[in-house]
């Protein structure tokens, strides 16, 4: 696996001054090295954890986010979804996982996956900002796995948006 980490700190668990820094800046957070360290763990049994970029990971409320490398996410489900179970169950969260890179139409279309997306546009508020504006299908019956408070969160602190979201027919 790939991240800002360098490969002798993520094996030993140690981190080196460079490392450290990182840490220090806040260019990498202690979710992100703890993420790191657990996905790389299962790189033995998974070794297709080894292609990929783990760029961060988020938490808000029981939801970890993960942002990894674009097309990395396939990656990351193969195995039937194995990898991310087991790491659910490390960190004891629902997991999301999401492409680094990509537009916001996409980056909201993996966030609310599995419910589907009708329209995203974007409302002015009379204070001058503005918020995006998620309109999904509404389903029979709401997924457990959906959060919403959780993924507005996850929005704001990865893509600095403010979603407001609403279920349509
Ligand atoms: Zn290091």
């Amino acid at each position: 696996m790939k991240t800002e980490l360098c490969s002798f700190c993520l094996k030993s668990g140690i981190l080196c001054s460079s490392c450290r820094s990182k840490l220090k800046s806040g260019e990498i957070s202690e979710i992100d090295l703890k993420i790191a360290q657990t996905l790389f763990s299962l790189e033995k049994t998974y070794p297709s954890l080894q292609d990929i970029y783990f760029h961060k990971a988020v938490e808000a409320n029981r939801v970890l986010a993960i942002v990894v490398g674009k097309g990395d996410v396939a990656r990351l489900l193969s195995y039937g979804g194995k990898i991310l179970r087991e790491l659910g169950k490390k960190v004891g969260k629902r997991i999301r996982v999401l492409e680094n890179g990509v537009d916001d139409r996409k980056f909201l279309e993996d966030l609310f996956a599995p419910l589907s997306i009708i329209t995203i546009n974007k409302i002015w508020i009379p204070d001058d900002t503005t918020q995006t504006r998620v309109i999904l299908r509404k389903t029979r019956r709401q997924s457990p796995l959906i959060n919403v408070e959780a993924l507005k969160k996850i929005a704001k602190e990865l893509r600095g948006i403010t979603i407001r979201v609403e279920f349509a027919d």
